[in-house]
């Protein structure tokens, strides 16, 4: 028999730490691309501001609502994207889909995200942990195709 995954996978604390104390919360002031998405299967909401600068990732913000999950992924990658350039941050945006969809061992580049690891084996809540990065992407393009 199989064990099933544990529900605690969801939780650890580095997940929590963010979803009650989220990162670069709120929205930019000046000029900026704004991207939203919402995943309807769990009600999850998240808009990413980006300023970029000389195609690198100067000022990120984002704001939502929805699970620990889908928030404290958002947090994260606002972290990890935040002075990056565009290439590197669409790196890590395939790294972290990578671990999540192909159940890749987690790149060193994701550092905390590394957490979500677990949420792998949640195909429902790998959406929630996705839908960031999905308005990331949709914002780099964005950004590039008005730059
Ligand atoms: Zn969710």
């Amino acid at each position: 028999m199989t064990p099933e995954p544990q529900f605690d996978d969801l939780y650890r604390e580095v997940i929590l730490d963010h979803y009650r104390r989220p990162r670069n919360h709120g929205s930019l002031t000046g000029p900026k691309t704004t991207v939203e998405g919402m995943n309807p299967v769990c009600g999850d909401e998240v808009t990413v501001d980006l300023q970029m600068n000389d195609g690198t990732v100067a000022a990120i913000a984002f704001a939502g609502r929805g699970c620990s999950i889908s928030q404290s992924s958002a947090s994260m990658m606002t972290e990890q994207v935040l002075g990056s350039t565009t290439a590197t941050a669409r790196s890590l945006a395939s790294a972290f889909r990578a671990m999540m969809v192909e159940g890749a061992p987690p790149a060193d580049s994701l550092s905390d995200l590394a957490a979500l690891e677990g949420v792998a084996k949640f195909p429902a809540r790998v959406k929630c942990a996705l839908l960031p990065w999905t308005v990331l992407e949709q914002g780099l393009d964005k950004a590039d195709s008005t730059a």
